[in-house]
């Protein structure tokens, strides 16, 4: 069994044993700066950033959106999204956008592949992207679910839920979110 996994069990144990509710509502609400927003088609870019903070919402996570260059003392606990039209010679062939390294809080959304992706329009596919990177670096672990937003590839049928906005979190997600957000929190109070 890889250590990821064996962690990924261990955490899903413990979020069990402890009886972590999938509704709560987490106290802060997430940084988020996009910092090149202009980079892409302004209300589409809004648009995604609205569907992205209705999906937390659901969930009881709050996301606080910035825009423009983050200061140069970026607090560590905000995520920094930077919108590319290239693609970096590391990423897989089928990557739409990047994470991580986790301790970096860094995403990289490769517009050009989510503009060609589907006949999806590209907000709602933006907001999927977003959401699923934003996910990883909650979760804090490599972990990809069986099926919805955090699915590893996404089929015809995923692209389907999206357009009529049914792709959702899986249980085990919203445990690890909240998870990750407590740990998170605990962080915080000690920089
Ligand atoms: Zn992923």
């Amino acid at each position: 069994m890889k250590l990821t996994t064996l962690i990924l069990l261990t955490t899903l144990q413990a979020a069990a044993q402890i009886g972590v509710p999938e509704r709560r509502q987490a106290k802060v609400p997430v940084c988020v700066i996009n910092q090149n927003v202009l980079a892409a088609d302004v209300p589409v870019e809004l648009l995604a950033e609205r569907l992205t903070t209705k999906m937390f919402a659901d969930i009881g996570v709050g996301i606080e959106w910035q825009h423009g260059r983050p200061p140069a003392t970026r607090p560590n606990h905000c995520i920094l999204t930077t919108v590319t039209t290239g693609v970096p010679r590391t990423a897989s062939s089928h990557a739409l956008a990047a994470a991580g390294p986790f301790e970096t809080n860094q995403i990289t959304v490769f517009l050009r592949r989510i503009k060609r992706r589907s006949a999806l329009s590209t907000a709602i596919l933006l907001s999927y992207v977003l959401t699923h990177e934003i996910t990883h670096l909650l979760e804090d672990v490599n972990y990809h679910a069986p099926s919805g937003i955090m699915k590893s590839h996404w089929d015809a049928e995923d692209f389907n839920r999206m357009d009529r906005r049914q792709l959702t979190f899986t249980p085990s997600d919203i445990s690890l979110i909240h998870l990750g957000l407590a740990s998170r929190h605990e962080r915080r109070s000690t920089e």
